[in-house]
C-alpha cells in the first residue's frame, strides 16, 4: 500500500446506525424555545401542526444520546456516503504548510451538499405518519433541491417557494427541482393569503426569505396532510447532519490521526454540527483537546458580533422564540453570493456551546473566501460553494499559522458542497465585480436594539 493514502472510504456496512444527540451530553442544556405569546417552555405537542411528529420529538430529546437511523433513510443514503474523507494533499503543497489538511467531501450527494442528509429523513418521517404533501421555503436553492429529490423518493408532493429574486436568477436550481417532480413557486405569489397581501401594497416586491417561510406554513397549516420542512437552524436538522462527523471519526482513524481542529461554514449551524459534535463528544466526556471553528461571512456575523438573546427564527415573527445569537430577526444581511448563510440567527445548541466556550468563530470577507475557494480548486480539482469557501478560508488561516510556527497541526474541515451552479457568483469574482462588506457597530446596534425586550 501506498503511504500517501488519498482517500479514505468507508464499506457501505459501516454508514452509522445511530445519529448522535449531542443535547443528551452537554453539561448545560440549552435554553428551551418558548412559546410567544405564553412564554411558556415549549413542548413536542405544540409544534405537531407544523412539522411530523418524530422531528418534533427528536427537536426536544435531551435524553438520548444516540437515535436510530431508520433502515429506509440508511438504504438512500448508500446512494451516496459513505462520502470520502480526503487528504488535501494539494492544498498544504500550495500553502507550502507542515499542517496535514483533511476535508470530508458532502459536494459527492446526488444534488451535491450536506442538505441531503436531513431532507431524507424528514421525508422519510412525514411518510410514515401519513403525510402526502410537504412544503417549504428555499433562497438559493440548495434545501429546495435536497427536499424535491427526497419527496419523491418517499412518495410524497413537494412544494416549494422560492424567494421571487432567486427563482429568476438562479433559473438552475429551479429546473433541478422541477426535474425531481416539485412544484415551484415564486415567492410572494397569489397561492397563499401572506402571498396576496405583499403583492397587493407592493407588486414588484422580488421576495424575501421571510415571505418564503410565511407562504409555505400558511400552506401547512391549511392544506390537509401536509407539513412544514426546515433544512437548517433547527436542532433535529444538525442531528441528521451527524453522519458526516460519525464517519469522518472512523476515516480520521484509518488515516491514523485525529484533528486538532474542525472547521465548518455556518449559515445556522446544520454542517457545522454535523462534522463537530461527533468529535465534541471526545471533548465534553473525556477533555479532548479540539478546537472547533465556525467560519461566517462577516456581512452575517451573528456569532462574532451578535447577542445570545431569546428572538424569532423567522422575519415575519411567526416561529416559537428561540434562545440563540442573533443579530435580530430585523436584520437584513448584504446580499453576498453565499446565499446559504444569510441567516440572522445561529441553532440553540451551538449558541449555547459558544456561550460555553465549547467552541469559537471567526468571520470572514466575501474576496477571501473566494480566493481560497479559487485556491482550493486549483490544488484539489473541486469547485467550492460559496458557503464551503469560508471553511476553506478558515482552514488556510490555520495552515497558514502552522507554516509560520512550523507545527504539524492536523486540520479537519467540511466541503458542505460544491459550486457548479454557482458559477455565475464565481464569473462576477473573476471579473472583479464582487466587493467585501463592512458591517457597522451602530448598524448591528440597530437591529438587536429592535428586539431589546423580547
Ligand atoms: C445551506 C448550506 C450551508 C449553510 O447551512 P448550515 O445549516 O449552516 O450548514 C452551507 N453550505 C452549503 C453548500 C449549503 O447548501
Amino acid at each position: 500500500m501506498s503511504t500517501k493514502q488519498k482517500r479514505f472510504i468507508l464499506p457501505e456496512d459501516e454508514i452509522p446506525k445511530y445519529w448522535y444527540n449531542i443535547q443528551a451530553d452537554m453539561k448545560t442544556k440549552p435554553m428551551p424555545p418558548l412559546n410567544p405569546k405564553t412564554k411558556e417552555a415549549l413542548k413536542p405537542e405544540d409544534l405537531f401542526p407544523i412539522f411530523a411528529k418524530e422531528l418534533c420529538r427528536q427537536e426536544l430529546n435531551q435524553t438520548d444520546a444516540w437515535i436510530e437511523i431508520p433502515e429506509a433513510v440508511r438504504e438512500m443514503y448508500k446512494y451516496y456516503r459513505s462520502t470520502p474523507l480526503v487528504r488535501a494533499y494539494g492544498l498544504e503543497q500550495a500553502l507550502g504548510t507542515p499542517a496535514h489538511i483533511y476535508f470530508k467531501n458532502e459536494s459527492v450527494s446526488p444534488i451535491g451538499s450536506h442538505k441531503l442528509n436531513s431532507a431524507l429523513a424528514q421525508a422519510y418521517y412525514c411518510k410514515e405518519e401519513g403525510i402526502t404533501n410537504v412544503t417549504t421555503e428555499t433562497g438559493a436553492g440548495q434545501w429546495g433541491a435536497a427536499l424535491s429529490y427526497a419527496a419523491k423518493v418517499f412518495g410524497l408532493e413537494a412544494a416549494v417557494y422560492q424567494v421571487k429574486i432567486s427563482y429568476n436568477q438562479k433559473p438552475y436550481r429551479r429546473s433541478i427541482m422541477q426535474t425531481f417532480g416539485a412544484t415551484v413557486t415564486a415567492s410572494p405569489s397569489m397561492s397563499t393569503r401572506a402571498g396576496k397581501d405583499i403583492i397587493t401594497r407592493n407588486p414588484n416586491y422580488q421576495g424575501s426569505l421571510g415571505t418564503a417561510i410565511s407562504e409555505a406554513i400558511e400552506l401547512a397549516m391549511t392544506t390537509p396532510n401536509c407539513k412544514y420542512t426546515l433544512g437548517s437552524v433547527l436542532s433535529h436538522v444538525t442531528l441528521h447532519q451527524t453522519v458526516i462527523g460519525l464517519e469522518a471519526e472512523k476515516q480520521m482513524e484509518m488515516a491514523g490521526e485525529y484533528p486538532d481542529m474542525i472547521i465548518g461554514c455556518f449559515g445556522g449551524g446544520s454542517n457545522f454540527g454535523g462534522i463537530c459534535f461527533p468529535f465534541m463528544r471526545h471533548t465534553i466526556l473525556e477533555g479532548k483537546k479540539t478546537r472547533y471553528i465556525a467560519a461566517e461571512p462577516a456581512s452575517c456575523p451573528k456569532l462574532t458580533r451578535g447577542k445570545f438573546q431569546y428572538d424569532y427564527g423567522d422575519e415575519a415573527g411567526y416561529t416559537p422564540l428561540l434562545p440563540m445569537f442573533t443579530l435580530g430577526h430585523n436584520f437584513a444581511p448584504a446580499n453576498i453570493h453565499a446565499g446559504g448563510l444569510r441567516y440572522h440567527g445561529a441553532g440553540v445548541i451551538v449558541s449555547q456551546l459558544l456561550k460555553d466556550n465549547l467552541m469559537e468563530a471567526v468571520d470572514i470577507q466575501q474576496l477571501e473566501s473566494f480566493r481560497a475557494g479559487c485556491l482550493f480548486a486549483q490544488a484539489e480539482g473541486i469547485i467550492p460553494a460559496p458557503e464551503s469557501c469560508h471553511a476553506i478560508a478558515a482552514a488556510v488561516r490555520e495552515a497558514e499559522k502552522c507554516k509560520e510556527t512550523g507545527e504539524e497541526k492536523v486540520i479537519l474541515f467540511n466541503l458542505s458542497g460544491h459550486g457548479l451552479i454557482d458559477m455565475a457568483s464565481y464569473d462576477q469574482y473573476l471579473a472583479g465585480n464582487l466587493m467585501n462588506y463592512e458591517l457597522k457597530d451602530e448598524d448591528i446596534q440597530k437591529n438587536l436594539d429592535e428586539i431589546k425586550n423580547m
